[in-house]
Parts: structure tokens; sequence; C-alpha cells
């Protein structure tokens, strides 16, 4: 009885292992995001240099880049938008404390919203997460109760939406996208620079 115990438990780990890497191969990202990081490429290395681990905020292939940070008609796009599903899983990009967790019905603005601050090498970095579906319960109750409230790079912090002011293309699409902002010491940054820098950093620490 024991050995048909341990036998049923091995195959068990087994098939979650198998499904596990066979999920993670499959997680490729989409062509949007892979074109805008050979666009990038030359101008990555200062970025490598401060050696800051940030992730996707939305995994690659749940996500593709639908505006980037910039000029955008007559205004300025200081973040860049990661289209995805409605509820769709948004992580912390990397260990923080978060700063606000703010819930907004107003139909401008950032809706609502998660601002975290991480610490590195004696700069401040904040991450910033607009238009969220929801924000994650444990997470607003203690920020809204005045607790410093800490997280890990990859932690769930909330899902994609369309809250705040975002607009679709045509009547019929899905507006939801994760409008994604990285600041150093209260500057704006191309948080694309950030992303793909601490993607080659990985891949170098790897190899
Ligand atoms: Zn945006």
């Amino acid at each position: 009885m024991n050995k048909f115990k341990y036998n049923f438990f091995t195959i068990l780990v087994y098939f979650a292992v198998s499904t596990n890497l066979r999920a993670d191969k499959l997680c490729i990202p989409d062509k949007s995001i892979i074109r805008q990081q050979e666009r990038y490429v030359s101008l990555l290395a200062p970025y490598v240099q401060e050696k800051i681990n940030f992730s996707f905020p939305v995994k690659q292939c749940e996500c593709w880049v639908s505006s980037l940070y910039g000029k955008r008609g007559t205004g300025f796009h200081a973040g860049v938008d990661f289209a995805a599903l409605k509820g769709t899983d948004v992580v912390a990009a990397a260990d923080g404390y978060i700063m606000k967790a703010e819930k907004s019905n107003a139909k401008n603005g950032y809706g609502n919203m998660i601002l975290i601050e991480h610490e590195h090498k004696k700069h401040t970095y904040q991450t910033r997460y607009a238009h969220l579906d929801t924000i994650e319960k444990k997470i607003y109750n203690q920020v809204q109760s005045g607790k410093k409230v800490a997280v890990k790079r990859n932690e769930k912090i909330g899902t994609v939406g369309a809250t705040g002011h975002v607009i679709a293309k045509h009547s019929t699409s899905d507006p939801s996208h994760l409008h994604f902002e990285i600041y150093k010491d209260g500057k704006r940054i191309d948080p694309l620079l950030y992303l793909f820098a601490s993607q080659t950093l990985r891949t170098k620490n790897r190899s």
C-alpha cells in the first residue's frame, strides 16, 4: 500500500513538473515585444550596468505592446502600455514597498493604481501599474490601514483592466491594458529600457 502511495505521488510530481516546464516553454513573447527588443539593443548598455532586476509586470506571452513611451499625438505618453485580456495577472516588477494602492471610478486618470518603491544601490526607483481591474485585497487593506507593505518580485498585485482614462481603438474592442511606468530618482524613464536590460542581465548570469 505504501509503495503504491509512493508511486502515485511520484507520478503526480512528475506531471506537475513536466506540465510546468511545458507551459514555460510555450510562453513565447508576442512579436510586438520581440520587435521592440531588437530596436532597443544599442540603447541598453548603460541600463544593464545598473544591474537592477525588473520583471515584466505581465507575462510576455500574455500581453503585447500597444503603446510605446514617448511622444503620442500632441502629448507625451509617460509609460508603456501592455494590452492583455481583462483579468490577466499583474505582478510586482521588483522587490519593494507599496507606496500607493488607490481605487478610482473616475473616467480620467490612472483608475485603480499601485505605486511601488524599490531601493537599489543608493537610488530610488518607482514602478506604477495603472488601469487595474482589481487590486489584491490583502495589499489594498494593509495599505489603507497605514501599514508598510513589502512585495517580492513576481508577486501578484492585481489584474489588468480598463479603469481610468482608456480608449478603445474600435467601439467593439476591449480597451483593457496595463499602463506601466518606471521612475529613477523621481525622473521618468522608458520602462522597456529597464525591462529589456534586466532580461539581458538575467540571460548573461545564466550562461
Ligand atoms: Zn498608457
